[in-house]
This record gives C-alpha cells, sequence and structure tokens, in this order.
C-alpha cells in the first residue's frame, strides 16, 4: 500500500532534473570553484574506493578526422549514468570548446532518468580533481612548483585543484597560444598564495617543477615532452593524450616512469601507453585504496596517464545531483513520457495537450531520492 502511495506520488511528479549549463556554472560558482572541486574529488575518491562495485567498460569511441565523439556508461547497480562528450582540437576555428558534454544520471531499479545536465564545465572539475588526487598519491611530499603547459580551458581548473589540493603554489604557464597564457594568469590573479608566470618554452615552464601537467589539445602524436626534459623525482600528469593517435609525451618517458591510469583495457587504447600496449599500469583505484603504490623512491619519475574515464563523469553528476538538491537548483522538465495507463502510449498521445499538463514537481526518482 505505502509502495503503490509512493509510485502513485512518484507518477504524478515524475520529472528529470535538468541542470543547463547556466545552472551548473551557478552552482559552482555558489559553492566556490576551489571548494567545488574538492568535494568532486572525495566523490571521485569514494567511488574509486567501491571500484569492484561498477560495472565497467572502455568508452565507445567514434572517430572522425578533426576529432572524436564518446559515450561513457557505467553503473553500480543502483545508479546507471552516462556521458556525450566530443573532442575536437580545431573547434576554436569555429568558436567553439575542444571538449562539449551533457550526461544522464538514472535510477537502475526503474530505468528513471533523475538528471539531465551539462557537463561541459563538470569535466573540467572531475578531471582536475582526479588529476590531483592521484597527484597526492604519486608526486614527492613537499612538491610545490608546477609547470603547465597547454593553457586552454582545461588550465585554470587544474591550476586550482593542485593549488587547493596538494598546496602547489608557483605555476610555469606555456602554451604556444600566448593570448591563452594571458588569460590563465589574469583569471587567476585574485587567487591568494598562487603566483602563475608565463614561460616562454615547454623547457623554461619545467625549470625547477616537481609536477608537470600536460593539457595541450591536437590530434596528432605530439611530442611535448621529450626524455631530455625529465628530471629524476618528477610527476607528470599527463591529460591532454586521451584518443588514438593523440598523445603528448615521448614513447621513451613511459619506460621511465611509473605509470598509473585510470582504467587499463581503456588507457591501453587512449592514453600515452597506447605507444607501449603492454606497459605495466597500476590503476588509480589501486593506488587510493593502498594496493599498489603510487611512488616508491623520491628519485622515480611518476606518470599519471589519464585519459577521463566514465566513473569519474559518474562522480561529477552524483555531485552535481546532490548539490542541486541542496541549494533546489535546476528546473524539473518532462524528458520522458509518462503516461497515467502506462501501456495506454497511444492514448496519452491524444489527450495530451500543448501546455505542459503537470506542475514542476519535488520527486526526483522513485528510489533514489
Ligand atoms: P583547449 O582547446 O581549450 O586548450 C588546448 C590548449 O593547448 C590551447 O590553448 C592550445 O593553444 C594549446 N596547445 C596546443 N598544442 C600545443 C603545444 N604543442 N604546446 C603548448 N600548447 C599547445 O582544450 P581543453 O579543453 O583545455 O583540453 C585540453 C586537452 O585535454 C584536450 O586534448 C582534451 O581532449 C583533453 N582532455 C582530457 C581530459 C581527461 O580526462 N584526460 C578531460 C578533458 C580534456
Amino acid at each position: 500500500m505505502k509502495q503503490m502511495m509512493k509510485t502513485r506520488e512518484f507518477k504524478e511528479n515524475a520529472m528529470t532534473r535538468f541542470l543547463d549549463a547556466s545552472a551548473v556554472a551557478a552552482l559552482v560558482r555558489g559553492v566556490g570553484v576551489s571548494q567545488a572541486i574538492v568535494q568532486m574529488a572525495d566523490f571521485v575518491r569514494q567511488d574509486f574506493l567501491r571500484w569492484p562495485a561498477f560495472e565497467k567498460s572502455a568508452r565507445l569511441a567514434s572517430h572522425s578526422p578533426v576529432g572524436v565523439i564518446e559515450l561513457m556508461p557505467v553503473s553500480d547497480g543502483v545508479q546507471f549514468a552516462f556521458k556525450y562528450v566530443n573532442g575536437h582540437p580545431r573547434n576554436a576555428v569555429y568558436a567553439l570548446p575542444t571538449v562539449m558534454a551533457c550526461g544522464m544520471l538514472a535510477e537502475v531499479q526503474t530505468g528513471f532518468p533523475l538528471l539531465l545536465a551539462d557537463l561541459t564545465l563538470a569535466t573540467a572539475l572531475r578531471t582536475a580533481a582526479t588529476s590531483a588526487l592521484a597527484a597526492r598519491a604519486m608526486a614527492r611530499p613537499g612538491a610545490r612548483a608546477m609547470a603547465l603547459i597547454g593553457n586552454g580551458a582545461q588550465a585554470e581548473f587544474q591550476s586550482l585543484a593542485f593549488h587547493a589540493m596538494l598546496g602547489v603554489s608557483t605555476i610555469r604557464a606555456f602554451d604556444i597560444d600566448p593570448v591563452a597564457t594571458r588569460r590563465l594568469i589574469r583569471n587567476l590573479a585574485d587567487v591568494p598564495g598562487l603566483a602563475i608566470t608565463p614561460a616562454g618554452s615547454v623547457r623554461d615552464a619545467l625549470d625547477g617543477a616537481d609536477i608537470v601537467t600536460t593539457v595541450t589539445a591536437d590530434k596528432t602524436r605530439a611530442t611535448i615532452l621529450s626524455p631530455d626534459m625529465i628530471r629524476p623525482g618528477v610527476h607528470l600528469n599527463a591529460v591532454g593524450g586521451d584518443c588514438p593517435g593523440k598523445t603528448e609525451l615521448h614513447a621513451d618517458i613511459l619506460h621511465r616512469a611509473r605509470i598509473v591510469v585510470e582504467y587499463a583495457p581503456q588507457s591501453r587504447i587512449e592514453g600515452e601507453v597506447q605507444q607501449w600496449p603492454e606497459a605495466p599500469v597500476s590503476e588509480l583505484w589501486e593506488v587510493l585504496s593502498g594496493t599498489a603504490p603510487g611512488r616508491v623512491a623520491p628519485e622515480d619519475v611518476t606518470l599519471f596517464d589519464s585519459v577521463g574515464f566514465a566513473l569519474e563523469d559518474y562522480s561529477a553528476l552524483r555531485w552535481l545531483h546532490a548539490t542541486a538538491l541542496a541549494r533546489h537548483a535546476g528546473q524539473f522538465i518532462e524528458l520522458v513520457a509518462m503516461p497515467p495507463e502506462p501501456r495506454d502510449l497511444y492514448g496519452w498521445m491524444l489527450r495530451e495537450t500543448e501546455e505542459p499538463i503537470k506542475k514542476p514537481g519535488l520527486v526526483s526518482g522513485l528510489y533514489a531520492s
């Protein structure tokens, strides 16, 4: 009886929470960007520590000469999430972002979509959060100086994550486009305790760096870092190589490094390790749970070979959903048809009026709310 009433209430109010790009931006501004990254990192960490609970697969990628479009699903048997994301390094020509994303969180019990959201900003947050989580386990303690190569859309988020989560206080930034570096420095000029200075070249940026983040976009086998640039003890956070034929590091660097990836079956196709598919790697969940070491010796060169895994997007959606619930953010939309008599879809269609017949409800799921 209780279940029937709950079901009726759910059906009368069944709406999907919708966070468009502006709503996500407002939510992140409301929480504070650094705080949002720290909170998201905690969600990512919690989810990676539940690694065996998830049904995982390498993402489905549709490649074209100019980019890639990917679908990234994951489920823990209670919730299901997927992200749609592209990577088009030449999109600047059309004044479009390189990376654009949206995604959905649904409940497994019914399949009802709980949340539909822009994930472009959340991708930047979760990527930065995951990079910093990995670096916390892999970089030398006391690492405070970072080189940041590639100063595009992801750059501010990477900077803030390393500042908030590792205490990085100086960043030497380099981009082939000096406008990008100037924008990065201007955008983060007011962050207390963080000094970002422009570098004249990659080599110049690396001078004195404990951590090197590469986050460039080019659909090619680039050599942003060559072996002679790599000092003992450095931690490499390689973010921009995330597709077959799209890498940032010279292959010989891999042979010198202790390598950590997110999900080996996907990373061996897409990551820096595509250049050495049989490379010995640990997965991030092993390092975060203490079953594999991030760093063994101070002089180790460590490499987080990031490509972005669906679980991070599940964490991002989970964070967006929880934060939106707490702050009453977003709209409720009739994303899927909800006929009063579920098998009379046809009759519902004929009765449906032009005006939305449902008022925005507060129930965002039968089982998960
Ligand atoms: P973006 O296009 O906004 O910025 C890329 C920047 O790299 C540009 O400013 C460009 O001038 C610069 N660049 C290109 N080639 C360079 C080079 N040889 N040396 C120095 N700078 C160079 O892209 P974005 O959104 O910042 O994404 C950056 C990269 O990160 C992309 O390749 C994207 O696919 C990847 N990415 C990875 C993840 C992940 O989870 N690993 C997540 C998001 C984005």
